[in-house]
């Protein structure tokens, strides 16, 4: 589903991503951890163009990301290009990002209604079904700020899958909840494991990466330092570095 080929990045002089290789097949939960400013948000980015790499090849489901080949050259998408290559990708931040002055359910509504066109009835549906499935049937009318934290997180999950997305991509999802509310927003994630979503999760939660993950890469100074299942990974780390950053989070 997601190749990487020796992906550069670098903003201005700061040579961020230096040479990612890696390879996310379908249906897989694959966890990337690593220090704090090792690349991973970035890399996250790269992966819907939010950031256009410098080097190297990106592919989601067979395309190049931002990009089309002919012969051996390479032409940039169009704007409109790129945003049809976004549509097909769910991002969920640390932070809601919810629309505050729109209730659950019409923050789950907006973006097939408003990007895809859909008719309101239609969204409508599939909002409610959504928001049932995060477990917050009971709380559609309400805007953000009358919920906690890890409901507004669901909520944001609820919207990335209404754009019904074949990648789903997770930047630290539960670290700005109180720590009562993670358990919640994991549960939505490992049920959408189970439902054959693939996945890329950035996470600290390393019981949530050695229970629901199939594949984890220690990420740092902007290049995979090891990789593996993640029992393997966790439990027999092969490199200092990884040795050292797991002696921390774990
Ligand atoms: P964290 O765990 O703290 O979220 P991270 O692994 O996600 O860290 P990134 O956010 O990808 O790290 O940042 C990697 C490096 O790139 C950092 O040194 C950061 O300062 C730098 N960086 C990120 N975005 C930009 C930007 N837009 N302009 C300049 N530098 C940036
Ligand atoms: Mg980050």
């Amino acid at each position: 589903m997601v190749k990487a080929e020796g992906v550069h990045k670098s903003y201005g002089a700061a040579h961020i991503l230096r040479g990612i290789d890696l390879e996310v097949a379908n249906g897989e939960v694959f966890c990337l951890v690593g220090p704090s400013g090792s690349g991973k948000s970035t890399f996250l980015r790269c992966i819907n163009h939010l950031e256009r790499i410098d080097g190297g090849r990106l592919s989601v489901d067979g395309q190049l990301v931002g990009y089309r080949q002919k012969g051996d050259k390479l032409y940039e998408l169009r704007d409109s290009e790129v945003a049809l290559q976004r549509r097909d990708i769910g991002m969920v931040f640390q932070r809601f990002n919810l629309f505050p002055h729109m209730t659950a359910l019409a923050n789950v509504m907006e973006a097939p209604i408003q990007v895809k066109g859909e008719a309101r009835a239609v969204a409508r549906e599939r909002a409610e079904r959504l928001l049932d499935r995060v477990g917050l049937g009971e709380k559609m009318g309400n805007y953000p700020s009358q919920l906690s934290g890890g409901q507004q997180q669901r909520v944001a999950i609820a919207r990335a899958l209404a754009m019904e997305p074949k990648l789903m991509l997770f930047d630290e999802p539960t670290s700005a909840l109180d720590p009562e509310l993670v358990g919640d927003v994991l549960d939505v994630m490992r049920d959408l494991a189970e439902s054959g979503m693939t996945m890329i999760v950035v996470t600290h939660e390393m019981g949530f990466a050695r229970e629901v993950g199939d594949s984890l890469v220690f990420m740092d100074g902007g290049v995979v330092v090891e990789s593996g299942h993640p029992r393997d990974v966790l439990t027999d780390p092969q490199h200092d570095r990884t040795k050292a950053f797991l002696s921390k989070v774990l």
